[in-house]
């Protein structure tokens, strides 16, 4: 069966120094995979380069047997790769709807009953987001925000969605709530890579985990082996771990 996702040697840098190196990976229909890694492992540069923001030195990325190639980050989009970048990138001027109507931008052909039928689940998956759909971006708390991010990316639909850590900045009651959302999704069937420093959240969710350091996959393998690891509980799951987000 051909995978949903397959990742072959992929090589991406920024100049001369390369942040990830020939990294190779295949996602299912329906499985979750995470990445983690300590800051600079280079997990950001393997979203934005799946999602076309950097272009790769090598290898190949196919989505649904089709080489991405150079096909820009909206091509991707309608292909149905969809980010939620850490960053959250929203319009503090607009209301949590618009935003997520924005998300479902490059499906405005299908028709207001439709879109607004995409909005009620999005509404039924983050209630909050319902509460406070008038108001606006800039007035959300942070975890408000990562909701309305991730709602956006819903709404256009995606079939491989890309979460870039999802708790970065959060408290852990507003981080549990995303992540019970993210794991209503994998029951629902999406497919999913999710970066994440929290190891703990990650494989909470995760099928299969790989561990990123410096560029290169270090370790991998099934999440439920991978957190039994020494080296993955050394360095990440420990209490003392270095890399745990409080
Ligand atoms: P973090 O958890 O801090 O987001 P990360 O695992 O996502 O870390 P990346 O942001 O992908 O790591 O960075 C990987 C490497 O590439 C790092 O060495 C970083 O300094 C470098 N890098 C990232 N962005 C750029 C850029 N725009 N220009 C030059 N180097 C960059």
């Amino acid at each position: 069966m051909t995978k949903l996702l397959e990742v072959s040697a992929l090589t991406v840098g920024y100049g001369e120094a390369v942040a990830l190196d020939a990294i190779s990976f295949d996602v299912a229909r329906g499985e979750f995979i995470t990445f983690i890694g300590p800051n600079g492992a280079g997990k950001t540069t393997l979203l934005n380069s799946l999602m076309g923001v950097l272009r790769q030195k090598s290898g190949t990325v196919s989505f649904k047997g089709e080489d991405l190639g150079t096909l820009k980050p909206e091509t991707r989009v309608a292909r149905g790769i969809v980010i939620v970048p850490e960053r959250r990138e929203l319009f503090p001027q607009l209301s949590v709807e618009d935003h997520l109507r924005l998300g479902a931008f490059l499906r405005r052909r299908e028709g207001r009953a439709i879109l607004d039928a995409g909005l009620e689940r999005i509404y039924a998956l983050l209630p909050k987001l319902k509460e406070r759909r008038r108001q606006l971006a800039g007035t959300l708390s942070g975890g408000e925000q990562q909701m309305v991010a991730v709602g956006r990316a819903l709404m256009a639909e995606p079939q491989l969605l890309m979460l870039d850590e999802p708790s970065t900045g959060l408290a852990p009651r507003i981080t549990e709530e995303i992540f019970e959302a993210i794991a209503r999704l994998k029951a629902d069937g999406m497919t999913a890579i999710i970066v994440e420093q929290n190891a703990h959240l990650a494989f909470s969710v995760a099928d299969r985990g790989f561990v990123l350091e410096v560029g290169n996959v270090v370790a991998s393998g099934a999440a439920d082996e991978l957190r039994q690891d020494p080296r993955v509980l050394a360095a990440y799951l420990g209490a003392g771990d270095r890399y745990r987000d409080a």
